[in-house]
């Protein structure tokens, strides 16, 4: 079953095309991970996917369901998540409460839902917190986090919202390489079954995380596989090598 498909999907920017009748696929359950030298199209391809960008032609399906020109917050109700390269958590509030609006967001209606449930949702919050290790900082202010663990905490909050599919845009930016490793670790057990596309540039984490890796160029596929036959591609390398 595809949790997602593109068919000749296609987005002109007067007259340049930063992503060309483009056929791609992820199986459910998947972690895919999307490479291609700078400006191959690979953010363009997540912005045409939650509908930040609306295509010039072709078809956007998510679980079987036309997507193409639908609204962010449309795309983002039917399920899809995403979290941008830096962290982007609410700095003055706690890393429980941080959790709390993702879960129940601030609308005074969740708020008395909140109170209704609270066992349930403060359970769900733990659960979360451990996934993340951050457990022992649930009442810490998420400022005062490391930059991993604030990446985490906002990887913990995607899963709150409990998307069908997840997408990382360089989830290890600015990370050390032990927090690099650790975030690979996280995305088998917090995101684990879930269907996942993560644009990343640093191999070794490329190839913890990855099955199957689909590399673009110039807006257009240019080969899929297992990292080891991408690296073994005499068009990638060549491409590669040019940049
Ligand atoms: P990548 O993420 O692979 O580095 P991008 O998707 O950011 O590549 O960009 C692909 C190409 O499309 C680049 O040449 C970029 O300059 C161009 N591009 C992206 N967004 C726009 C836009 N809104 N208007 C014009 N050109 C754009």
């Amino acid at each position: 079953m595809k949790i997602l498909e593109t068919t000749d999907l296609s987005v002109d920017f007067n007259g340049f095309k930063a992503i060309s009748e483009l056929n791609f696929s992820l199986n459910q359950g998947e972690v895919r991970v999307i490479l291609g030298p700078n400006g191959a199209g690979k953010t363009t391809l997540m912005d045409l996917i939650t509908g930040k960008t609306k295509p010039t032609a072709g078809k956007i399906k998510l679980s079987g369901t036309d997507i193409t020109g639908l609204e962010p917050y449309e795309i983002s109700k039917l399920g899809v998540g995403r979290k941008f390269q830096g962290p982007n958590i609410f700095d003055n509030m706690t890393v429980f409460e941080n959790l709390e609006v993702a879960l129940q967001g601030y609308h005074p209606v969740f708020k008395a839902l909140f109170f209704k449930k609270k066992k349930e949702i403060t359970d769900r919050i733990y659960d979360i917190l451990t996934k993340i290790n951050l457990e022992r900082k649930a009442l810490n202010y998420a400022v005062n986090l490391s930059h991993g663990e604030k990446q985490w905490l906002e990887m913990g909050m995607l899963l709150a919202q409990d998307p069908q599919l997840i997408i990382l845009d360089e989830p290890t930016t600015g990370m050390t390489a032990d927090e690099t490793y650790k975030t690979g670790e996280l995305i088998e057990t917090l995101f684990k079954g879930r269907s996942v596309l993560v644009i990343e540039h640093d191999m070794a984490f490329v190839r913890q995380i990855a099955r199957m890796v689909t590399v673009l160029h110039q807006g257009k596929f240019l080969a899929e596989g297992t990292l080891e036959e991408i690296e073994n591609n005499s068009t990638v390398q060549e491409v590669y090598l040019k940049e």
